[in-house]
C-alpha cells in the first residue's frame, strides 16, 4: 500500500460553479484533446464509431432535472436532503457548508431546473484511491497536492477505482492502465506556454467562466476567496478524504407566480437540490 506525503501547504485544485455551468462539454472535450498527446499520453477509445462507443475521460458532464420543490412544506427538513451539508450553518474554516443553499431552503419554493455536474477527480487530501495501490503507482505530490498515476508502475488491478468513492477514476481497457485528471501538469508549469495559457485546459474552454483554478491552501488566493463568497462546497465531506475541489451551489432561483404544470415523463420526485448529486455519488 502507499504512503502519503506530509500535507501540502499548496493545495492546487478546481472550483466549479454550479450555478453558471450550462453542461456544454466544452471542458471534457478541451480536456480529452489536450490529453490526448503529449507526455500524458493518448486517451485511448474503443469502438469510437461503433454503437457501443467506450473510452477514457478525464472528465464527464452529468445532467440532470430537478423538480420544483417546496421547502415550506410543514416538518420539510433540508438536512433529511442533503448530500452535501447544504442545509447546515456553515462551519467556520471549513467551507463544506452551504450558506447560499441554506438560504435557499428558507424561500417558499424554487422551480424547476436543469442542473449540470461536471465530475473528475478531486485530488483529496487523504486519499483512499493512493493509500490503496500496492505498487506506489498511485501517489500525491508533496509539493502541490496534485494525484497522479505513474502508469510504468500500474498493474491494472483496479483497486484505486473501486477506492474512489467518487467514480473519478478511469481504466484504459487498450493500455491494461488506470488513468485520471492530470490538472493538466502539464500545462499549469510549463514555461513555453504564456503565463495566461499556465491552466487547465478545461479552466480555458469553459464559455461561461464556471470553472476556476488556483491555491484551495491560500486562503488569498483568488479561488480561496471565491468559495468564501460563494460557500463553496466540498463533495461528502464526511467520507473523511477531503477533497480539494470545491463546487459552488446555483443561486435560488425566483419561483414562477404561474400555478405548476404537469410533471411529465421526466420530472424527478420532489426531494431539494442536493438529492441529484446524493444519487450519482452513491451510485
Ligand atoms: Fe483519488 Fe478519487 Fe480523491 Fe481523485 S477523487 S484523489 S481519484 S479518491
Ligand atoms: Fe495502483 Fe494501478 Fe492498481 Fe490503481 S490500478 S491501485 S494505480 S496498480
Ligand atoms: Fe459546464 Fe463550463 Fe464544462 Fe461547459 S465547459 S460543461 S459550462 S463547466
Amino acid at each position: 500500500m502507499t504512503a502519503l506525503p506530509p500535507p501540502s501547504k499548496k493545495k492546487l485544485g478546481l472550483v466549479i460553479d454550479l450555478d453558471t455551468c450550462v453542461g456544454c462539454h466544452a471542458c471534457a472535450t478541451s480536456c480529452k484533446e489536450w490529453n490526448a498527446g503529449g507526455i500524458a499520453g493518448p486517451l485511448t477509445d474503443e469502438r469510437p464509431y461503433g454503437k457501443a462507443p467506450q473510452g477514457v475521460w478525464f472528465n464527464r458532464v452529468h445532467s440532470y432535472e430537478v423538480a420544483a420543490t417546496d421547502f415550506s412544506t410543514p416538518g420539510f427538513d433540508p438536512g433529511a436532503h442533503d448530500a452535501l451539508g447544504l442545509g447546515s450553518a456553515p462551519a467556520a474554516g471549513t467551507g463544506t457548508a452551504c450558506s447560499n443553499v441554506a438560504s435557499l431552503a428558507q424561500e417558499a419554493a424554487q422551480p424547476a431546473m436543469t442542473l449540470h455536474f461536471p465530475r473528475s477527480c478531486l485530488h483529496c487530501e487523504t486519499p483512499a484511491c493512493v493509500t490503496v495501490c500496492p505498487t506506489g503507482a498511485s501517489y500525491k505530490r508533496a509539493e502541490d497536492g496534485i494525484v497522479l498515476v505513474d502508469e510504468d508502475k500500474c498493474i491494472g488491478c483496479k483497486l484505486c477505482s473501486w477506492a474512489c468513492p467518487y467514480g473519478a477514476r478511469e481504466y484504459s481497457e487498450v493500455e491494461g492502465v488506470m488513468k485520471k485528471c492530470t490538472l493538466c501538469v502539464d500545462r499549469i508549469y510549463n514555461e513555453k506556454l504564456d503565463e495566461a495559457d499556465r491552466q487547465p485546459a478545461c479552466v480555458q474552454a469553459c464559455p461561461t467562466k464556471a470553472r476556476h483554478f488556483g491555491d484551495l491552501g491560500d486562503p488569498e488566493s483568488d479561488v480561496s476567496k471565491l468559495v468564501a463568497a460563494r460557500g463553496g462546497v466540498a463533495l461528502m465531506p464526511e467520507l473523511g478524504y477531503a477533497p480539494v475541489n470545491r463546487y459552488l451551489p446555483p443561486r435560488p432561483r425566483r419561483a414562477s407566480s404561474a400555478p405548476p404544470q404537469d410533471a411529465g415523463p421526466h420530472q424527478e420526485a420532489p426531494g431539494g437540490v442536493a438529492r441529484w448529486i446524493d444519487r450519482l455519488l452513491h451510485r
